[in-house]
Protein backbone atom coordinates (compact mmCIF):
# COMPACT_ATOMS: atom_id res chain seq x y z
CA UNK A 1 0.00 0.00 0.00
CA UNK A 2 2.74 1.63 0.05
CA UNK A 3 2.91 2.53 -3.83
CA UNK A 4 1.13 5.64 -5.54
CA UNK A 5 -1.51 4.39 -7.66
CA UNK A 6 -2.39 5.88 -10.84
CA UNK A 7 -5.50 4.78 -12.94
CA UNK A 8 -8.01 6.46 -15.78
CA UNK A 9 -11.63 6.64 -13.70
CA UNK A 10 -13.55 8.29 -16.37
CA UNK A 11 -14.86 5.27 -19.59
CA UNK A 12 -12.20 5.13 -22.26
CA UNK A 13 -13.68 7.39 -25.66
CA UNK A 14 -14.31 10.09 -27.01
CA UNK A 15 -15.87 12.69 -24.38
CA UNK A 16 -15.10 16.18 -23.09
CA UNK A 17 -13.26 15.33 -19.84
CA UNK A 18 -11.35 12.63 -19.18
CA UNK A 19 -10.33 12.27 -15.18
CA UNK A 20 -7.54 10.64 -14.30
CA UNK A 21 -6.74 9.79 -10.31
CA UNK A 22 -3.66 9.27 -8.19
CA UNK A 23 -3.75 7.98 -4.77
CA UNK A 24 -0.90 7.72 -2.14
CA UNK A 25 1.80 9.77 -0.39
CA UNK A 26 3.40 11.08 -3.39
CA UNK A 27 0.71 11.87 -5.21
CA UNK A 28 1.09 15.41 -4.89
CA UNK A 29 4.54 15.59 -5.45
CA UNK A 30 4.51 13.84 -8.56
CA UNK A 31 2.06 15.97 -10.17
CA UNK A 32 3.46 18.63 -9.13
CA UNK A 33 6.98 17.20 -11.04
CA UNK A 34 4.70 17.32 -14.17
CA UNK A 35 2.50 20.51 -13.70
CA UNK A 36 2.95 24.13 -14.86
CA UNK A 37 0.92 26.29 -12.75
CA UNK A 38 0.26 26.69 -8.88
CA UNK A 39 2.70 24.87 -6.31
CA UNK A 40 0.59 21.91 -5.33
CA UNK A 41 2.77 20.92 -2.49
CA UNK A 42 2.03 24.80 -1.00
CA UNK A 43 -2.06 24.84 -1.80
CA UNK A 44 -4.56 23.97 0.86
CA UNK A 45 -6.79 20.66 0.84
CA UNK A 46 -9.94 20.38 -1.47
CA UNK A 47 -8.84 23.11 -4.21
CA UNK A 48 -8.19 22.93 -7.18
CA UNK A 49 -6.22 24.42 -10.19
CA UNK A 50 -5.51 25.60 -13.48
CA UNK A 51 -2.37 24.80 -15.52
CA UNK A 52 -0.60 22.44 -18.09
CA UNK A 53 0.69 19.29 -18.20
CA UNK A 54 4.26 19.03 -19.17
CA UNK A 55 6.78 16.44 -20.38
CA UNK A 56 10.34 17.61 -20.97
CA UNK A 57 8.83 21.41 -20.42
CA UNK A 58 6.46 20.89 -23.74
CA UNK A 59 2.73 21.29 -23.32
CA UNK A 60 0.71 18.10 -23.30
CA UNK A 61 -2.44 19.30 -22.15
CA UNK A 62 -4.53 22.04 -20.07
CA UNK A 63 -6.12 20.48 -16.95
CA UNK A 64 -8.14 21.31 -14.28
CA UNK A 65 -6.49 19.37 -10.89
CA UNK A 66 -8.26 18.82 -7.54
CA UNK A 67 -5.87 18.60 -4.38
CA UNK A 68 -7.47 16.21 -1.64
CA UNK A 69 -5.27 15.31 1.43
CA UNK A 70 -5.01 12.92 3.62
CA UNK A 71 -7.29 12.05 5.66
CA UNK A 72 -10.58 12.87 4.06
CA UNK A 73 -10.34 11.56 0.80
CA UNK A 74 -11.83 8.49 -0.87
CA UNK A 75 -8.81 5.94 -0.14
CA UNK A 76 -7.82 7.85 3.44
CA UNK A 77 -5.25 8.81 1.47
CA UNK A 78 -3.68 11.98 -0.53
CA UNK A 79 -5.62 12.12 -3.90
CA UNK A 80 -4.47 14.02 -6.94
CA UNK A 81 -7.86 13.89 -9.52
CA UNK A 82 -6.41 15.41 -13.31
CA UNK A 83 -9.16 17.15 -15.80
CA UNK A 84 -7.86 16.53 -18.65
CA UNK A 85 -9.59 16.85 -22.07
CA UNK A 86 -11.53 13.58 -23.14
CA UNK A 87 -10.16 11.41 -25.99
CA UNK A 88 -7.86 8.45 -25.94
CA UNK A 89 -4.10 10.21 -27.38
CA UNK A 90 -4.71 12.96 -24.57
CA UNK A 91 -5.45 10.53 -21.58
CA UNK A 92 -3.14 7.85 -22.21
CA UNK A 93 -0.46 10.41 -23.03
CA UNK A 94 -0.87 11.93 -19.32
CA UNK A 95 -1.09 8.30 -17.50
CA UNK A 96 2.21 7.17 -19.45
CA UNK A 97 4.28 10.39 -18.14
CA UNK A 98 2.61 10.20 -14.57
CA UNK A 99 3.60 5.94 -14.88
CA UNK A 100 7.46 7.35 -15.75
CA UNK A 101 7.29 9.86 -12.97
CA UNK A 102 6.65 7.09 -10.31
CA UNK A 103 3.45 5.94 -10.29
CA UNK A 104 2.27 2.35 -10.42
CA UNK A 105 -0.91 1.38 -12.66
CA UNK A 106 -3.79 0.66 -10.31
CA UNK A 107 -5.68 -2.91 -10.34
CA UNK A 108 -9.11 -2.76 -10.89
CA UNK A 109 -10.57 -1.88 -7.67
CA UNK A 110 -7.61 -0.83 -6.44
CA UNK A 111 -9.12 2.65 -5.03
CA UNK A 112 -12.33 1.03 -3.18
CA UNK A 113 -9.72 -1.77 -1.67
CA UNK A 114 -7.36 0.90 0.11
CA UNK A 115 -10.83 2.92 0.86
CA UNK A 116 -11.78 -0.32 2.87
CA UNK A 117 -8.32 -1.15 4.06
CA UNK A 118 -7.95 1.80 5.51
CA UNK A 119 -11.41 1.64 7.37
CA UNK A 120 -13.40 4.10 4.77
CA UNK A 121 -15.56 2.26 3.72
CA UNK A 122 -16.81 -1.49 4.80
CA UNK A 123 -17.21 -4.61 2.71
CA UNK A 124 -21.20 -4.21 1.97
CA UNK A 125 -20.35 -0.29 1.44
CA UNK A 126 -17.62 -1.53 -0.99
CA UNK A 127 -20.09 -3.84 -3.18
CA UNK A 128 -22.62 -1.25 -2.84
CA UNK A 129 -20.22 0.87 -4.98
CA UNK A 130 -19.75 -1.68 -7.82
CA UNK A 131 -23.87 -1.45 -7.94
CA UNK A 132 -24.35 1.51 -8.52
CA UNK A 133 -21.85 1.62 -11.50
CA UNK A 134 -23.66 -1.24 -12.46
CA UNK A 135 -26.90 -0.73 -11.71
CA UNK A 136 -29.37 -0.37 -14.96
CA UNK A 137 -32.54 0.53 -13.46
CA UNK A 138 -34.01 2.96 -10.81
CA UNK A 139 -34.68 0.80 -8.10
CA UNK A 140 -31.14 -0.72 -8.21
CA UNK A 141 -29.70 2.55 -7.92
CA UNK A 142 -31.94 3.15 -5.14
CA UNK A 143 -30.77 -0.02 -3.57
CA UNK A 144 -26.97 0.75 -4.06
CA UNK A 145 -27.63 4.11 -2.41
CA UNK A 146 -28.74 2.85 0.36
CA UNK A 147 -25.68 0.40 0.60
CA UNK A 148 -23.31 3.20 0.35
CA UNK A 149 -25.03 5.31 2.79
CA UNK A 150 -24.14 2.21 5.52
CA UNK A 151 -27.87 1.81 5.99
CA UNK A 152 -27.37 -1.97 5.45
CA UNK A 153 -24.49 -2.11 7.15
CA UNK A 154 -25.97 -0.87 10.33
CA UNK A 155 -28.42 -3.77 10.37
CA UNK A 156 -25.88 -6.47 10.46
CA UNK A 157 -23.85 -4.24 13.00
CA UNK A 158 -27.20 -4.01 15.63
CA UNK A 159 -27.77 -7.63 15.27
CA UNK A 160 -23.96 -8.44 16.23
CA UNK A 161 -24.32 -6.59 18.98
CA UNK A 162 -27.22 -8.01 20.30
CA UNK A 163 -24.98 -11.19 19.96
CA UNK A 164 -22.17 -10.08 21.87
CA UNK A 165 -24.79 -9.48 24.95
CA UNK A 166 -25.55 -12.52 24.91
CA UNK A 167 -22.10 -13.71 24.61
CA UNK A 168 -20.89 -10.95 27.44
CA UNK A 169 -23.97 -12.08 29.63
CA UNK A 170 -22.76 -15.53 29.37
CA UNK A 171 -18.83 -15.04 29.81
CA UNK A 172 -20.26 -13.24 33.23
CA UNK A 173 -21.71 -16.04 34.40
CA UNK A 174 -18.56 -18.04 33.84
CA UNK A 175 -16.08 -16.03 35.08
CA UNK A 176 -17.77 -14.33 37.89
CA UNK A 177 -20.56 -16.38 39.19
CA UNK A 178 -21.28 -14.53 42.23
CA UNK A 179 -21.62 -11.26 40.71
CA UNK A 180 -25.50 -11.42 41.26
CA UNK A 181 -26.27 -8.25 39.42
CA UNK A 182 -25.42 -10.49 35.86
CA UNK A 183 -28.90 -12.64 34.44
CA UNK A 184 -28.08 -16.28 35.14
CA UNK A 185 -28.17 -16.84 30.85
CA UNK A 186 -30.05 -20.44 31.69
CA UNK A 187 -31.00 -22.74 28.72
CA UNK A 188 -34.28 -21.50 28.98
CA UNK A 189 -33.28 -17.60 28.45
CA UNK A 190 -30.74 -18.22 26.08
CA UNK A 191 -33.35 -20.20 23.84
CA UNK A 192 -35.60 -17.05 24.33
CA UNK A 193 -32.57 -15.21 23.30
CA UNK A 194 -31.10 -17.49 20.12
CA UNK A 195 -34.61 -17.63 19.11
CA UNK A 196 -34.59 -13.46 18.91
CA UNK A 197 -31.50 -14.16 16.60
CA UNK A 198 -33.02 -16.31 14.30
CA UNK A 199 -36.44 -14.31 13.79
CA UNK A 200 -34.02 -11.46 13.11
CA UNK A 201 -31.61 -13.40 10.67
CA UNK A 202 -34.83 -14.85 9.10
CA UNK A 203 -36.09 -11.57 8.43
CA UNK A 204 -32.48 -10.24 6.99
CA UNK A 205 -32.14 -13.15 4.60
CA UNK A 206 -36.04 -12.81 3.11
CA UNK A 207 -35.54 -9.22 2.50
CA UNK A 208 -32.23 -9.90 1.17
CA UNK A 209 -33.27 -12.59 -1.06
CA UNK A 210 -35.88 -10.06 -2.32
CA UNK A 211 -33.27 -7.46 -2.99
CA UNK A 212 -31.07 -10.10 -4.93
CA UNK A 213 -34.14 -10.16 -7.30
CA UNK A 214 -34.15 -6.74 -7.83
CA UNK A 215 -30.71 -6.78 -8.53
CA UNK A 216 -29.98 -9.38 -10.69
CA UNK A 217 -33.99 -9.95 -12.54
CA UNK A 218 -36.07 -12.90 -12.60
CA UNK A 219 -34.64 -15.47 -15.00
CA UNK A 220 -37.21 -17.12 -17.27
CA UNK A 221 -36.98 -20.25 -19.51
CA UNK A 222 -39.55 -20.20 -22.76
CA UNK A 223 -40.16 -24.00 -23.13
CA UNK A 224 -42.24 -26.14 -25.57
CA UNK A 225 -42.28 -28.12 -28.50
CA UNK A 226 -40.26 -26.60 -31.93
CA UNK A 227 -43.02 -24.42 -33.71
CA UNK A 228 -45.54 -23.67 -30.92
CA UNK A 229 -44.27 -19.72 -31.06
CA UNK A 230 -41.43 -19.58 -28.23
CA UNK A 231 -39.87 -16.98 -30.38
CA UNK A 232 -42.85 -14.82 -31.31
CA UNK A 233 -43.59 -14.75 -27.71
CA UNK A 234 -40.27 -13.54 -26.92
CA UNK A 235 -40.18 -11.49 -29.78
CA UNK A 236 -42.68 -9.37 -28.85
CA UNK A 237 -42.06 -9.63 -25.29
CA UNK A 238 -38.61 -8.14 -25.58
CA UNK A 239 -40.38 -5.51 -28.75
CA UNK A 240 -37.75 -6.24 -30.90
CA UNK A 241 -36.49 -9.08 -33.35
CA UNK A 242 -34.22 -10.87 -31.43
CA UNK A 243 -35.21 -14.00 -31.75
CA UNK A 244 -35.17 -16.28 -35.54
CA UNK A 245 -38.87 -16.94 -36.09
CA UNK A 246 -39.73 -19.26 -38.98
CA UNK A 247 -41.99 -21.40 -39.43
CA UNK A 248 -39.45 -24.78 -40.05
CA UNK A 249 -39.53 -26.96 -37.23
CA UNK A 250 -35.57 -26.43 -34.89
CA UNK A 251 -35.04 -23.05 -36.02
CA UNK A 252 -33.95 -21.43 -32.71
CA UNK A 253 -30.82 -23.81 -32.54
CA UNK A 254 -29.68 -22.29 -29.94
CA UNK A 255 -30.19 -20.27 -26.84
CA UNK A 256 -31.57 -16.31 -27.39
CA UNK A 257 -31.89 -14.29 -24.57
CA UNK A 258 -32.80 -10.83 -23.79
CA UNK A 259 -34.45 -8.98 -21.20
CA UNK A 260 -37.29 -6.32 -20.41
CA UNK A 261 -38.17 -4.41 -17.56
CA UNK A 262 -41.66 -5.09 -15.57
CA UNK A 263 -42.45 -3.00 -12.62
CA UNK A 264 -38.63 -2.38 -12.39
CA UNK A 265 -37.39 -5.98 -12.16
CA UNK A 266 -35.71 -7.11 -14.97
CA UNK A 267 -37.35 -9.86 -16.73
CA UNK A 268 -34.29 -12.06 -18.22
CA UNK A 269 -35.71 -14.02 -20.71
CA UNK A 270 -34.39 -17.19 -22.63
CA UNK A 271 -35.74 -19.12 -25.48
CA UNK A 272 -35.18 -22.58 -26.04
CA UNK A 273 -34.75 -24.58 -28.83
CA UNK A 274 -37.72 -26.90 -28.66
CA UNK A 275 -37.78 -29.98 -26.65
CA UNK A 276 -38.28 -32.96 -28.29
CA UNK A 277 -36.45 -35.91 -29.51
CA UNK A 278 -34.33 -35.05 -32.03
CA UNK A 279 -31.56 -37.14 -34.35
CA UNK A 280 -29.69 -33.85 -35.52
CA UNK A 281 -26.57 -33.18 -33.80
CA UNK A 282 -26.59 -29.69 -33.76
CA UNK A 283 -30.33 -29.49 -32.58
CA UNK A 284 -29.57 -31.99 -30.15
CA UNK A 285 -27.37 -30.00 -28.75
CA UNK A 286 -29.47 -27.08 -28.23
CA UNK A 287 -32.14 -29.15 -26.82
CA UNK A 288 -29.95 -30.64 -24.23
CA UNK A 289 -28.92 -27.03 -23.24
CA UNK A 290 -32.65 -26.31 -22.69
CA UNK A 291 -33.13 -29.11 -20.54
CA UNK A 292 -29.92 -27.77 -18.34
CA UNK A 293 -31.32 -24.36 -18.53
CA UNK A 294 -34.64 -25.66 -16.85
CA UNK A 295 -32.80 -26.20 -13.48
CA UNK A 296 -31.31 -22.84 -14.08
CA UNK A 297 -34.36 -20.44 -14.55
CA UNK A 298 -36.55 -19.28 -11.42
CA UNK A 299 -39.86 -19.48 -13.95
CA UNK A 300 -40.51 -21.87 -16.72
CA UNK A 301 -43.29 -20.57 -19.12
CA UNK A 302 -44.18 -23.68 -21.43
CA UNK A 303 -45.97 -22.76 -24.49
CA UNK A 304 -48.46 -25.38 -26.02
CA UNK A 305 -49.97 -25.22 -29.60
CA UNK A 306 -54.41 -24.44 -29.27
CA UNK A 307 -54.59 -25.65 -32.78
CA UNK A 308 -52.90 -28.75 -31.67
CA UNK A 309 -53.49 -31.88 -29.58
CA UNK A 310 -51.11 -32.77 -26.98
CA UNK A 311 -48.14 -34.70 -27.56
CA UNK A 312 -45.99 -37.08 -25.71
CA UNK A 313 -43.16 -34.27 -26.04
CA UNK A 314 -45.77 -31.46 -24.08
CA UNK A 315 -46.74 -34.11 -21.53
CA UNK A 316 -43.44 -34.80 -20.69
CA UNK A 317 -42.40 -31.20 -20.42
CA UNK A 318 -45.44 -30.40 -18.15
CA UNK A 319 -43.90 -33.05 -15.97
CA UNK A 320 -40.82 -32.13 -16.04
CA UNK A 321 -41.61 -28.35 -14.68
CA UNK A 322 -44.28 -29.44 -12.34
CA UNK A 323 -42.02 -28.80 -9.59
CA UNK A 324 -41.27 -25.56 -10.66
CA UNK A 325 -42.64 -22.05 -11.08
CA UNK A 326 -44.56 -22.11 -14.14
CA UNK A 327 -46.71 -20.51 -16.74
CA UNK A 328 -48.77 -22.77 -18.98
CA UNK A 329 -49.18 -20.49 -21.99
CA UNK A 330 -51.95 -21.97 -25.08
CA UNK A 331 -50.64 -20.21 -27.76
CA UNK A 332 -52.07 -19.88 -30.89
CA UNK A 333 -55.39 -18.83 -29.97
CA UNK A 334 -56.72 -17.08 -32.68
CA UNK A 335 -56.47 -20.41 -34.24
CA UNK A 336 -59.40 -23.28 -34.10
CA UNK A 337 -58.97 -25.31 -30.73
CA UNK A 338 -57.82 -28.63 -30.87
CA UNK A 339 -55.71 -28.69 -27.72
CA UNK A 340 -56.96 -31.72 -25.24
CA UNK A 341 -55.62 -30.36 -21.67
CA UNK A 342 -57.63 -30.80 -18.91
CA UNK A 343 -57.31 -27.11 -17.32
CA UNK A 344 -59.02 -28.33 -14.00
CA UNK A 345 -55.66 -29.97 -13.51
CA UNK A 346 -53.06 -27.43 -13.53
CA UNK A 347 -52.10 -23.80 -12.34
CA UNK A 348 -51.31 -20.37 -13.49
CA UNK A 349 -52.76 -20.83 -17.55
CA UNK A 350 -52.73 -17.57 -19.64
CA UNK A 351 -54.50 -18.18 -23.07
CA UNK A 352 -52.43 -16.21 -25.93
CA UNK A 353 -51.89 -15.35 -29.16
CA UNK A 354 -48.82 -13.46 -30.45
CA UNK A 355 -50.61 -11.91 -33.10
CA UNK A 356 -52.84 -9.66 -30.39
CA UNK A 357 -51.48 -7.89 -27.39
CA UNK A 358 -54.35 -9.43 -25.40
CA UNK A 359 -52.58 -12.27 -24.37
CA UNK A 360 -49.18 -11.10 -23.93
CA UNK A 361 -50.65 -8.82 -21.25
CA UNK A 362 -52.12 -11.82 -19.82
CA UNK A 363 -48.85 -12.92 -19.40
CA UNK A 364 -47.11 -10.54 -18.26
CA UNK A 365 -49.77 -9.71 -15.41
CA UNK A 366 -49.07 -13.42 -14.46
CA UNK A 367 -45.36 -12.79 -13.57
CA UNK A 368 -46.14 -9.82 -11.87
CA UNK A 369 -48.46 -11.93 -9.29
CA UNK A 370 -46.51 -15.15 -9.38
CA UNK A 371 -43.39 -12.56 -7.97
CA UNK A 372 -45.65 -10.50 -6.21
CA UNK A 373 -43.42 -7.58 -8.11
CA UNK A 374 -47.03 -5.00 -8.42
CA UNK A 375 -46.04 -2.50 -5.24
CA UNK A 376 -42.34 -2.90 -5.32
CA UNK A 377 -41.57 0.57 -5.25
CA UNK A 378 -43.25 0.18 -1.84
CA UNK A 379 -40.53 -2.19 -0.59
CA UNK A 380 -38.15 -1.66 1.86
CA UNK A 381 -34.39 -1.70 -0.03
CA UNK A 382 -32.06 -1.57 2.55
CA UNK A 383 -31.06 -5.03 2.47
CA UNK A 384 -27.78 -7.41 1.43
CA UNK A 385 -28.02 -8.16 -2.16
CA UNK A 386 -24.39 -9.45 -2.76
CA UNK A 387 -24.95 -13.94 -3.21
CA UNK A 388 -21.86 -13.87 -0.86
CA UNK A 389 -23.77 -11.93 2.18
CA UNK A 390 -26.69 -14.52 1.42
CA UNK A 391 -24.81 -17.40 1.57
CA UNK A 392 -23.39 -16.41 5.13
CA UNK A 393 -26.93 -15.52 6.27
CA UNK A 394 -27.76 -19.12 5.12
CA UNK A 395 -24.80 -20.87 7.21
CA UNK A 396 -25.70 -18.63 9.89
CA UNK A 397 -29.15 -19.46 9.96
CA UNK A 398 -28.00 -23.48 9.55
CA UNK A 399 -25.94 -23.28 12.50
CA UNK A 400 -28.79 -21.47 15.06
CA UNK A 401 -30.70 -24.67 14.15
CA UNK A 402 -27.41 -26.46 15.54
CA UNK A 403 -27.63 -24.37 18.61
CA UNK A 404 -31.22 -24.80 19.19
CA UNK A 405 -30.64 -28.43 19.30
CA UNK A 406 -27.68 -28.02 21.37
CA UNK A 407 -30.20 -26.34 24.10
CA UNK A 408 -32.70 -29.13 23.42
CA UNK A 409 -29.93 -31.57 24.35
CA UNK A 410 -28.93 -29.58 27.71
CA UNK A 411 -25.08 -28.76 26.19
CA UNK A 412 -23.58 -26.14 28.55
CA UNK A 413 -23.88 -23.01 27.63
CA UNK A 414 -20.00 -22.39 27.28
CA UNK A 415 -20.15 -24.61 24.19
CA UNK A 416 -23.40 -23.16 22.78
CA UNK A 417 -21.51 -20.20 23.42
CA UNK A 418 -18.41 -20.95 20.84
CA UNK A 419 -21.31 -21.15 18.02
CA UNK A 420 -23.00 -18.34 18.98
CA UNK A 421 -19.38 -16.31 18.34
CA UNK A 422 -18.82 -18.36 15.26
CA UNK A 423 -22.04 -16.78 14.13
CA UNK A 424 -20.81 -13.34 15.18
CA UNK A 425 -17.51 -13.91 12.99
CA UNK A 426 -19.40 -14.64 10.24
CA UNK A 427 -21.41 -11.69 10.32
CA UNK A 428 -18.30 -9.80 10.88
CA UNK A 429 -17.02 -11.01 7.33
CA UNK A 430 -20.57 -9.66 5.51
CA UNK A 431 -19.22 -5.88 6.84
CA UNK A 432 -15.50 -7.11 6.34
CA UNK A 433 -14.97 -6.99 9.95
CA UNK A 434 -13.47 -10.12 9.66
CA UNK A 435 -11.75 -11.27 6.64
CA UNK A 436 -9.77 -13.55 4.45
CA UNK A 437 -6.88 -12.11 1.74
CA UNK A 438 -7.84 -14.08 -0.54
CA UNK A 439 -11.72 -13.21 -0.66
CA UNK A 440 -11.01 -9.79 -0.09
CA UNK A 441 -8.55 -9.72 -3.21
CA UNK A 442 -10.88 -11.48 -5.72
CA UNK A 443 -14.00 -9.37 -4.80
CA UNK A 444 -12.01 -5.95 -5.94
CA UNK A 445 -10.61 -7.49 -9.19
CA UNK A 446 -14.49 -7.33 -9.98
CA UNK A 447 -14.54 -3.87 -9.93
CA UNK A 448 -13.74 -2.02 -13.05
CA UNK A 449 -10.02 -0.23 -13.64
CA UNK A 450 -9.80 3.34 -11.78
CA UNK A 451 -12.69 2.78 -9.40
P1 LIG B 1 -40.95 -21.68 -31.98
O1 LIG B 1 -40.34 -22.70 -32.87
O2 LIG B 1 -41.69 -22.31 -30.85
O3 LIG B 1 -39.99 -20.64 -31.53
O4 LIG B 1 -42.09 -20.95 -32.85
P2 LIG B 1 -42.04 -19.59 -33.68
O5 LIG B 1 -42.20 -18.43 -32.77
O6 LIG B 1 -40.88 -19.65 -34.59
O7 LIG B 1 -43.42 -19.69 -34.46
C1 LIG B 1 -43.69 -20.73 -35.38
C2 LIG B 1 -44.77 -20.27 -36.35
O8 LIG B 1 -46.00 -20.04 -35.67
C3 LIG B 1 -44.42 -18.97 -37.07
O9 LIG B 1 -44.87 -19.05 -38.40
C4 LIG B 1 -45.25 -17.93 -36.30
O10 LIG B 1 -45.60 -16.81 -37.10
C5 LIG B 1 -46.48 -18.73 -35.92
N1 LIG B 1 -47.14 -18.23 -34.71
C6 LIG B 1 -46.57 -17.91 -33.53
N2 LIG B 1 -47.52 -17.49 -32.66
C7 LIG B 1 -48.70 -17.55 -33.28
C8 LIG B 1 -50.08 -17.23 -32.90
O11 LIG B 1 -50.38 -16.85 -31.77
N3 LIG B 1 -51.03 -17.46 -33.84
C9 LIG B 1 -50.74 -17.92 -35.10
N4 LIG B 1 -51.74 -18.09 -35.93
N5 LIG B 1 -49.47 -18.19 -35.50
C10 LIG B 1 -48.47 -18.02 -34.60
Amino acid sequence: MDDTIVAISTALGVGAISIIRVSGSDSINIVNNIFKGTDLTKVSSHTIHYGYILENNIKIDEVLISIMKAPKTFTKEDVVEINCHGGLATTNKILEILLTNGCRLAEPGEFTKRAFLNGRIDLVEAESIMDIINSKTELTRKMAINGIEGKISNIIRELRQSIVEVLANIEVNIDYPEYEDAILMTNNLLKDKVNHIKVKLHEILEKSENTKMIKEGINVGIFGRPNVGKSSILNRLLNEEKAIVTNIEGTTRDIVEGSFLLNGISINIIDTAGIRDTDDIVEKIGVEKSIQILDKVELAIVVLNNNEKLTKDDLELLEKTHNKNRIIVINKNDLESNIDLDINNYENIVICDTTSTDGLDSLKNKIIELFNIGTIDDRDLTYLSSARSISILKQCLNKIDEIEQAIINDIPTDIIEIDLKNIWDSLGEIIGETYQDELIDQLFTQFCLGK
